[in-house]
């Protein structure tokens, strides 16, 4: 007889993000569509964080499913140095017209710490083509988290995720978070001491840096953190007076998160450079792209290949992916999914003015489709003793909610209907009067 699914699971794979020691058995999920999980013993489950922040429509969508059909019986992959296609054309120029004008110009990788280490590279690079060699160090925020490899680890040394690494990572400062919350009184003062953080810091060593990386409006790893726009935009305002490239880390806020089409646009402010993956094929396929502007391209032409950007990954543009991108564009631009989007802010809002008067659920905020609250119990952080608790208390409700230590959010996909809704939040309650 063959072995259950679980068993070979145990045998022979090695989950990420997982103490392998402690955590329960995987569960095994059959089919998927919309926003319910069917597990092989034909539970459901309703997915609230969209399988990773990767999902936008629905799981299943037939648009996007037949749109990868079809490109794979017309071509599923080709080299993309030397040779270009149709889809990838399609995709980047549909991209780049929906962002703010001077982001032309689409790097294509395949997953979001990619796209992370493609920005920093060619940020790094630009100013070595332009004969710049004392802009070497990079600036982040306290608590920010841009993906695993090493570049990104680096830039993501704020999260402390990653001690174990840390004497490998190349220089990478912090500026402290000035995280936000409805109701937050204290938040004037948090921007201010950033901001005075960072002026202290460009007197020191304003010439040194190559580039600034953020997160904008939303960490995400770092417990769905939020910044008010403005601040946003301030901080933006500065550093590109100082002459330092500004990294936007879209990988997760990108493709309607925030409420807008992308965190830049909800801020009204404007990178250098920006990473999108996630969301972009509508969480079909791994792709990502980094746009940057014109600018930064030009300064890698010449006659030389020394100056060229010597980067690329075997599935670069993936046909396949790119089809799914132009999918999901058309499913995101339809007015039926901005009007989704934006019954789901207001349903979070609702449900968290109630929620924030509950004993030990404080720090509501909601930016867009993401909601947010924190639960008081013991310790915080990520590796809060009430994660895993709540996360199990959540399992047997049928709810796919994965709290991020001890903060609990909902970031669904846009097909999510306010009943599922309505179930989340409901058990968010019943949790704070359980487990506290
Ligand atoms: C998930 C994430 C990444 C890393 O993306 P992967 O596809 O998991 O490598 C980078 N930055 C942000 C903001 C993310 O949320």
């Amino acid at each position: 007889m063959t072995p259950d699914t679980v068993t070979l699971d145990r045998t022979h794979i090695w989950h990420p993000f997982t103490q392998e020691a402690t955590a329960p058995d995987p569960i095994p999920i059959a089919r998927a569509k919309g926003a319910v999980l069917y597990t092989e013993d034909k539970r459901e489950i309703i997915d609230l964080i969209s399988s990773w922040w990767v999902n936008l429509h629905g799981h299943g969508h037939p648009r996007i499913a037949e749109a990868i059909a079809h490109q794979a019986r017309t071509l599923e992959q080709v080299i993309f140095a030397g040779f270009t296609h149709r889809p990838a054309a399609d995709l980047a120029s549909r991209i780049a017209a929906l962002l703010p004008d001077p982001l032309t110009r689409a790097f294509f990788s395949d997953n979001g710490s990619t796209a992370v280490e493609v920005a920093l590279k060619l940020a790094y690079q630009y100013w070595r083509n332009r004969g710049d060699h004392h802009r070497k160090r990079f600036l982040a925020m306290e608590g920010g988290y841009h993906g695993d490899t090493f570049g990104a680890m680096s830039a993501g040394v704020g999260s402390h995720f990653f001690t174990p690494y840390e004497d490998l990572f190349f220089t990478v400062d912090t500026l402290p978070y000035p995280a936000s919350w409805i109701g937050d009184d204290a938040v004037a003062e948090k921007e201010s001491a950033c901001l005075a953080a960072l002026e202290r810091y460009l007197d020191a060593h304003g010439t040194e840096v190559a580039a600034f990386i953020i997160e904008p409006l939303i960490q995400g790893a770092g417990g769905m953190r939020m910044l008010r726009p403005s601040f946003l935009a301030a901080l933006v305002d500065r550093l590109r007076a100082a002459g330092v490239l500004v990294i936007f880390d879209e990988v997760m806020t990108g493709f309607g998160r925030t409420g807008g089409l992308f965190a830049c646009l909800t801020a009204e402010t404007t990178p250098d450079l920006i990473c999108l993956s996630k969301g972009i094929t509508g969480g079909f396929l791994a792709l990502s792209a980094t746009f940057c502007t014109e600018r930064i391209y030009e300064a890698f032409l010449s006659e030389g290949f020394d100056t060229a950007f010597l980067h690329g990954h075997s599935f670069t543009a993936n046909p396949l992916g790119c089809a799914a991108g132009l999918a999901s564009l058309d499913l995101l631009l339809d007015d039926q999914c901005r009007r989704a989007r934006t019954r789901i802010e207001a349903r979070h809002r609702a449900r968290l003015e109630e929620l924030a008067a509950v004993p030990g659920l404080v720090r509501p905020r909601i930016c867009g489709t993401v909601g947010a609250i924190d639960i008081e119990a013991g310790d915080g952080g990520y590796t809060a003793a009430i994660g895993p608790k709540l996360k199990a208390f959540f399992a047997e409700r049928g709810l796919l909610i994965r709290p991020l230590g001890n903060v609990i959010y909902l970031l669904p996909p846009y097909c999510v209907t306010d009943d599922q809704l309505d179930r989340a939040w409901d058990a968010v309650a019943e949790a704070a009067e359980t487990l506290i």
